[in-house]
């Protein structure tokens, strides 16, 4: 091979500024912006002097290969922190995943107070400032019957603030069955020592009777507070103390009793053939004086916090300064009325609201999607790979209902010579898309569970983009 005139590539490089005016990135300029362009341009510069192997021959071809190469770290970084994703894990409500979608009409709503002012904090009848929360509220009360409410950010924000606020330097009594954990960033004992109550252990980690409550009410107890365990089961040799007893013993001793839900469905579950999750409104009837729930869990709206309960203590806790630094802004605002709204027409919730429809879809429907997809499917990644339509059991994530399988179809995707990895590699692919597929590794196969999937041509979609790469 004859040598290069120039033994030594990298004078072949062009200088920046020599790059800037090049008709292949005149494009890049005009939709990323100079600083964005150049940016990237030094960025690619730098890995060719790096390896100057790679630097192409002809000035020509120079020009274009890094025009691509900064495209193409541009895109990536163009790419949003959040990216939309098929959620094919069979859980519903995966809390890595965002847990709950919003129904249409509340995303309608979200716009609406995202790109125009509104009636926030004004009353319009008076033309004074009014009460952010007052609508919502009035709502929930209609729908719960609850004497008061008052909302925030999230549970773990309702729980600080009934806690800091009726039972700061006090003590609370828990049973030790109920100091859960809600996933690492949330535990029961923590969330107390921060709200700065003092926690009063009582029982044993399986049972807890009510004496037991009894004898650690004392002079400096400021509220009782039971938890609703709902990511786990105590099973076997158990006693726990229930709602109605707890408020009882409370009312005796002049002390209010406090239940953290959780989930807190707003409708009764068993309708839609789920287990049995025990509602906001049974807690009250049985005797609580507070109650708090997610707003994202089986509610199915927006990440929020819900205290229900007597109106002298939501009094209290709106007078916290801590409620206004824990205060819902707008789009949550306006995205939690319109969920709400729904659930006054119960016949029609479940279609509505997406994370009711995930939960309830019957298994024949899911099959049969199954069906039509997986020849699709299995086109789409050629012969390598096989595909079969297989049961499977999803679950409803966010730790509710931990105990409920939901029987649910899955295209279950193998390789046809057994290969090591290869399902990893696979799943590694599938989350490389630009609209990413999410689905889980079970017994030699990756399972894609369609309980979860709304958009089929969607999915076909991305599952073509495989094809270079498989
Ligand atoms: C989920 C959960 C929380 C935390 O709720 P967030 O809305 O995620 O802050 C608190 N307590 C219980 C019992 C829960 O299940």
């Amino acid at each position: 091979m004859v040598p290069k005139d120039n033994d030594n590539p990298l004078t072949s490089l062009p200088s920046l500024d020599t790059l800037l005016r090049a008709d292949p990135l005149v494009p890049i300029l005009e939709k990323y912006g100079r600083q964005a362009a150049t940016d990237s341009l030094r960025k690619v510069l730098g890995s060719f002097r790096e390896l100057p192997d790679t630097i192409p021959e002809t000035s020509s071809a120079i020009a274009e290969t890094i025009a691509q190469h900064a495209i193409n770290l541009l895109k990536r970084q163009e790419r949003g922190v959040l990216q939309a994703v098929f959620n094919l894990t069979g859980t519903v409500l995966h809390t890595n995943l965002g847990r709950a979608l919003l129904p249409e009409s509340a995303i309608e709503a979200v716009t609406l107070v995202a790109g125009s002012t509104s009636s926030l904090e004004y009353d319009l009848s008076t033309g004074r400032r009014g009460d952010r929360e007052r609508g919502l509220v009035e709502r929930i009360i209609r729908l719960t019957g609850a004497e008061d409410a008052t909302i925030v950010n999230n549970n773990a924000a309702a729980v600080l603030l009934c806690l800091n606020t009726l039972a700061k330097r006090r003590e609370v009594p828990v049973s030790r069955g109920e100091l859960v954990e809600i996933g690492g960033a949330f535990r029961i004992p923590d969330i107390m020592k921060s709200a700065g109550c003092r926690i009063r252990e009582v029982g044993t980690t399986n049972r807890t009777h009510l004496q037991d409550y009894e004898e650690a009410i004392g002079p400096r107890t400021a509220l009782l507070l039971k938890v609703h365990t709902s990511n786990y089961v105590v099973q076997g040799f158990t006693a726990t103390v229930d709602e109605s007893e707890l408020a009882k013993l409370g009312r005796a001793h002049e002390v209010p009793l406090m239940t953290d839900l959780g989930s807190g469905a707003l409708v009764n579950l068993e309708s839609f053939g789920l287990p049995h999750e025990p509602t906001p409104m049974e807690v009250l009837r049985a005797g609580a004086d507070l109650v708090t729930f997610s707003g994202d869990k089986l509610l199915g709206g927006p990440q929020a916090g819900l205290i229900l309960g007597r109106r002298n203590l939501i009094s209290k806790l709106k007078r916290n300064p801590l409620k206004r630094a824990l205060r819902l802004d707008k789009m949550t605002l306006a995205a939690f009325d319109a969920v709400l709204k729904l659930y006054e027409d119960p016949d029609r919730l479940v279609e509505r609201v997406p994370t009711l429809r995930h939960l309830t879809r019957s298994t024949n429907q899911i099959r049969a999607q199954a069906d039509r997809l997986g020849p699709a499917i299995a086109t789409a990644l050629k012969k390598d790979w096989s595909v079969r339509v297989e049961p499977c059991q999803s679950e409803v994530g966010s730790g509710s209902l931990p105990e409920a399988k939901l029987s649910s179809y899955a295209l279950a995707i193998r390789p046809i010579e057994r290969r090591r990895g290869a399902v990893k590699h696979l799943a590694d692919q599938m989350r490389a898309l630009p609209v990413p597929i999410l689905g889980r590794a079970h017994d030699r196969a990756l399972l894609l569970d369609l309980r979860c999937l709304d958009d089929e041509t969607g999915l076909t979609e991305q599952i073509q983009q495989l094809e270079d790469a498989t």
